[in-house]
């Protein structure tokens, strides 16, 4: 058991960062951990090592990027080794940019093009101008607790009827343009094109909200969602920054769900640990970005040599290797173990997620215990004797906010070296490098945990 979260020289390093970086942070989740956030000082597969030398279990895995885990393959080092060692970037186009490129056409079936940028937050503001300009409309269609990064058209909150914007600094303008519906509300979405349809550029939706509890599609409502788009002229943006090469293998989760958005954004996984983001779609649609269109991008950054490497390397690793099938099992025993662990000791609370991502939601509605449950996460199943019950959009998860969660729970699982993403509903992800034994050490974690408090 580690002495105390974030001790001796994380105590320290914090102390100093306070006094030269804004909250002693890069990004304001990383300041949640209590009383101090712990400083990392290396990876090792599955774990992380912090300065005061605690051993975690890692389960933030960067938030999404490090699919395999914190040891990158030799192949992977390798092409990142080199591509430094060439230089580390021109400005002037390489055929690693290309190669990356080929391989997300080959396996990502709605995508004929591409445009490499630096961060998923870049791809999807880059996305939405696209929509706008090939359009030339200029309402977007968001949903509420989803999560495209932080650009101004999507720091919007409220309703559709009662939106403003969700930060300081945004004009409220922004609001105008943007149109907030909950998730898996098809009568929301089709209330929202029948006032503004001819005005609607694009529907922007993550394929499952994946930065807000974890919540699965109901069935159909993509498919309403495509459908609406077509009716009204407008696109479909699948934001896959998570979902892309974790949910769905290769194949991402639209290919998944067998749906085809006019347009995806991809980041994190497709970085294999560098900044990157990228935006993909039909050639069509595509071409109207700037050099061929006009629709302005650009970017000093754009298809780094040493990103594009890490990204390509990472990918074709997966794909000759049992990658996903290791990881989405992990998945299904963590999920599997944990519904098990909450019909006994919490049944009111959900678990939920797919393939490799996995979140328990401290759900406080509807306690009475019921034992046929879906069996491995939340799949929002009609037939599920909990289906009613399970958060279905942005707004019922934050229903479920707690103080055990944040107060806790999350503590004394780090305590006990399990280390769970401090934000109590963003996911997280099990990678290349866990162990069945991991997960079976991971389970008994949060079965001591949650049986002793409460
Ligand atoms: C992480 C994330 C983003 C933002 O990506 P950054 O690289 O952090 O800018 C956008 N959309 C989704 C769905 C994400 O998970």
């Amino acid at each position: 058991m580690t002495a105390s979260f974030g001790s001796d020289c994380s105590y320290r390093l914090y102390d100093r960062a306070l006094k030269s970086l804004v909250g002693g942070v890069n990004s304001p989740v990383r300041a949640d951990p209590r009383p101090t956030p712990a400083f990392v000082d290396h990876g090792d597969g599955a774990h992380v090592v912090d300065v005061d030398d605690n051993r975690y279990l890692d389960y933030i895995m960067g938030y999404g990027p490090l699919l395999l885990g914190h040891d990158l393959p030799d192949r992977v080092r390798e092409a990142i080794t080199k591509a430094v060692a060439d230089g580390p970037m021109y400005g002037i186009p390489t055929d690693i940019e290309i190669e990356l490129a080929e391989f997300v056409i080959d396996h990502v079936e709605s995508v004929d093009r591409l445009r490499f940028v630096n961060s998923g937050t870049e791809a999807t503001a880059a996305a939405v101008r696209l929509a706008r300009g090939y359009t030339g409309r200029d309402k977007i269609v968001v949903m509420r607790g989803g999560y495209h990064g932080g650009h101004e058209s999507f720091l919007v909150e409220g309703t559709a009827a009662d939106r403003k914007p969700s930060s300081a600094g945004v004009p409220e303008t922004f609001a105008d343009e943007t149109i907030p519906v909950p998730f898996n509300d098809e009568a929301a979405v089709r209330e929202a094109f029948e006032r503004h349809g001819s005005d609607i550029a694009a529907v922007l939706t993550e394929p499952l909200l994946g930065n807000h509890g974890i919540v699965h599609p109901v069935g159909g409502y993509h498919e309403s969602l495509r459908n609406l788009c077509d009716d009204y002229g407008s696109l479909l943006i699948f934001d896959e920054v998570i979902t892309g090469f974790r949910v769905g293998g290769l194949e991402c989760a639209q290919g998944k769900y067998d749906i085809e958005p006019d347009l995806t954004t991809f980041a994190k996984i497709i970085g294999g640990g560098f900044p990157v983001g990228a935006i993909g779609g039909r050639a069509g649609i595509m071409q109207a970005f700037t050099p061929t269109g006009e629709v302005f991008e650009s970017g000093t950054f754009n298809g780094h040599p040493v990103t594009m490497a890490a990204g390509l390397e990472t990918l074709r690793f997966a794909k000759k290797h049992d990658v996903y099938t290791h990881v989405n099992e992990l998945g299904e025993r963590i999920r599997a173990g944990l519904q098990d662990i909450v019909e006994d000791h919490a049944p009111e609370y959900t678990v939920a997620g797919t393939d490799s991502m996995f979140k328990v939601l401290f759900t406080r509605s509807g306690s009475e215990a019921t034992t046929d449950n879906c069996t491995a996460g939340c799949k929002q199943q009609l037939d599920c004797p909990r289906f009613e019950r399970c958060p279905k959009t942005g707004a019922d998860v934050e229903t479920g906010e707690t103080d055990r969660w944040k107060r806790t729970f999350w503590p004394a699982m780090a305590e006990r070296d399990v280390l769970l993403t401090p934000n109590q509903f963003e996911s997280q992800f099990i990678s290349y490098a866990h162990t069945a034994a991991d997960i079976d050490r991971t389970l008994e974690t949060y079965q001591r945990v949650l049986s002793q408090s409460g």
